[in-house]
């Protein structure tokens, strides 16, 4: 640990603990402890640590092919593509990949703008959308923005879930308008119906594209594959990434027809497609519709949060969230409870100063869950 700390940069808080391996919902430190594991790799983990057919898929490709540039076909990435379009239950028809979830948003931003020939692009309070200059810019978090300002120009914000600023805010310059089904970073604050559902008409009546960023919601998360399968709309442009390829690097972005073909070499990727990561991704695709994930996160996540809210703590201020995409906000710092949580042998993340953040791998077992609210329940009555 002294030795990874001595040689970074200190952009992480890092936690005492050196993670060493991982099974399905479990992780374990170089002291050989176990740990049922909350944070998921930030949502990335939905088919589980050292998921078997994942990491056999890695194998056999990393003996085939690991590199072949978007200047060629490849069969894996062709496979992978269809696959994709046929997964998502909307019309989006075409598919860029990329390495991760800020690329796949700023892939988003510039088709948009490229598609409207419009400058502005409108997110909302609250949202994370990543960690490069455009995907910062929609960014809300003035902490994560200001150091590298100035960004790109053209990014207003609107109160989340206030439909009226929203449609006040959308006029004939605005090439989209960018937003997270349920706000990950935020503090797990879903949309409402009426928001999601104003916000995709306005766009549309405005000419305006609806950018969903489903970073973290997809592939299950929230009960359903995408989270928007929840409301009546379709996204024009649908950012994905996280649990995409199992834990293999991996973005992609689907657009509809509203967005046009674009010229060669307006955008691209060296990594973006590699044959690696397409196979990773097709044996995690296969095993969360094999297994069901989707319907596991449901009928999991409504159970732990139930059980979550009968700890009926007066630190509780309210326990919210979407599938097994679950927030309890405190009355005080999470800090704290995540550290005592770690010495139960439970790994879970934040989300803003008093928010604890549950994002488990969905094979996770119900008595794991129930043992997370048991311990919690504990630590929330000691004095
Ligand atoms: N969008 C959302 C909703 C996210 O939660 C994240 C990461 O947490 C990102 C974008 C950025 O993804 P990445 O860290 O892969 O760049």
């Amino acid at each position: 640990m002294r030795q990874e700390a001595r040689r970074s940069l200190g952009l992480y808080a890092k936690r005492n603990v050196c993670i060493v391996r991982g099974e399905g919902a479990y992780l374990w430190d170089s002291e050989g402890r176990r740990y049922i594991d909350c944070v998921g790799g930030i949502g990335s983990m939905n088919v589980g640590h050292a998921n078997p057919f994942v990491a056999d898929a890695i194998c056999r490709q990393a003996r085939t092919l690991m590199s072949a540039p978007e200047m060629f076909y490849n069969d894996v990435r062709a496979v992978l593509v269809e696959r994709l379009v046929q997964l998502v239950s909307a019309d989006l028809d075409r598919v860029f990949l990329c390495n991760s979830g800020t690329e796949a948003i700023e892939a988003a931003i510039k088709f948009a703008r490229m598609a409207t020939h419009r400058p502005n692009i409108v997110a909302t309070t609250h949202a994370f959308h990543g960690r490069t200059m455009g995907a910062l810019s929609a960014t809300w978090k003035a902490q994560y923005r200001e150091p590298f300002e100035p960004l790109v120009p053209g990014f207003t914000r609107v109160p989340f879930n206030d439909s009226e600023q929203l449609a006040a805010a959308i006029d004939d310059q605005t090439a989209a308008i960018v937003l997270e089904p349920v706000q990950g970073q935020g503090g797990i604050h879903p949309v409402t119906r009426e928001f999601i559902e104003t916000t995709a008409a306005t766009a549309r009546q405005h000419g305006a594209l609806l950018i969903l960023d489903e970073v973290q919601t997809g592939f299950g998360r929230t009960g359903k594959m995408f989270a928007f399968e929840h409301w009546a709309i379709e996204p024009d442009l649908l950012c994905v990434a996280k649990s995409i390829a199992g834990g293999v690097p991996m973005g992609a972005v689907l657009v509809n027809a509203r967005i046009e073909s674009f010229p060669a070499g307006s955008h691209g990727s060296t990594f973006g497609g590699n044959p690696l990561a397409c196979a990773a991704a097709l044996a995690a695709l296969d095993f969360i519709e094999s297994q069901r994930l989707p319907e596991r996160a449901a009928t999991l996540g409504e159970h732990f949060q139930n059980a979550l809210r009968e700890i009926a703590s007066p630190r509780i201020r309210e326990v919210r969230g979407l599938g097994l995409m679950i927030g309890v906000e405190l009355h005080e710092k999470a800090g704290p409870y995540l550290s005592r949580l770690q010495e139960a042998g439970i790994l879970a993340a934040n989300a803003g100063e008093e928010v604890l953040r549950f994002l488990p791998p969905l094979v996770i077992e119900r008595e794991d869950l129930d043992r997370v609210v048991a311990v919690l329940a504990e630590l929330l009555r000691m004095p």
